[in-house]
């Protein structure tokens, strides 16, 4: 008899700031939509948003997806490397640009604390790239596992240098 394992939820950030952004976050939707056991229940609007630590590097594009997923976090985390490193992308610098990035948001309502994956991403809280674009697609109550709500963490963290360039 076939087995059945229902999905739980996760959500993915999505950046980019070189070589035509929009165009890497768009492929990375759909390369992300496309592996087995990953199920799209949402994507926000792509925002601009000025770079983190070095700044002589060009705005990123922003975006989150929410999914629903038959996969453990870790092998959730290597499809997601998979498929960077299929958009070409080196890790020259600390938070240096790249072409494509793709950080595991949340899982499920798990809190996850292994060598290569912590859950809520550790950054989570201070990165109105991240968070405003969640709020489009969650609830505000929704809980942010050991942070708080998800509304009580968008007060706390200010919208600057960010725009929604679609919607
Ligand atoms: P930041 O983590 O501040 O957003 P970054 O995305 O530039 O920085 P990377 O170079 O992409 O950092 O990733 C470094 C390592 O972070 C990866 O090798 C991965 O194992 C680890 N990591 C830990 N938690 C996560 C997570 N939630 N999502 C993605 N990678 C994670
Ligand atoms: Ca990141
Ligand atoms: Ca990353």
């Amino acid at each position: 008899m076939p087995s059945f394992r229902s999905g739980v939820e996760a959500y993915i950030g999505l950046g980019s700031n070189l070589d035509d952004p929009v165009v890497h976050v768009n492929q990375a939707r759909l390369a992300i939509a496309a592996v087995p056991g990953i199920t799209e229940i949402g994507f926000s609007p792509l925002y601009r948003s000025q770079p983190v630590g070095p700044q002589d590097q060009p705005d990123y594009i922003n975006a989150v997806m929410r999914i629903s997923t038959e996969l453990e976090p870790l092998a959730l985390l290597r499809q997601l490397q998979q498929i960077e490193n299929q958009h070409g992308r080196l890790r020259l610098v600390r938070w240096g640009a790249r072409t494509l990035d793709l950080d595991v948001l949340l899982y499920d309502q798990q809190i996850i604390n292994e060598p290569d994956l912590i859950v809520p991403h550790p950054e989570l809280a201070k990165r109105g790239f991240v968070l405003y674009p969640l709020a489009d697609l969650a609830a505000a109550e929704m809980p942010i596992p050991g942070l708080g709500t998800l509304s009580q963490l968008l007060a706390a963290c200010p919208a600057d240098g960010l725009r929604k360039i679609t919607s």
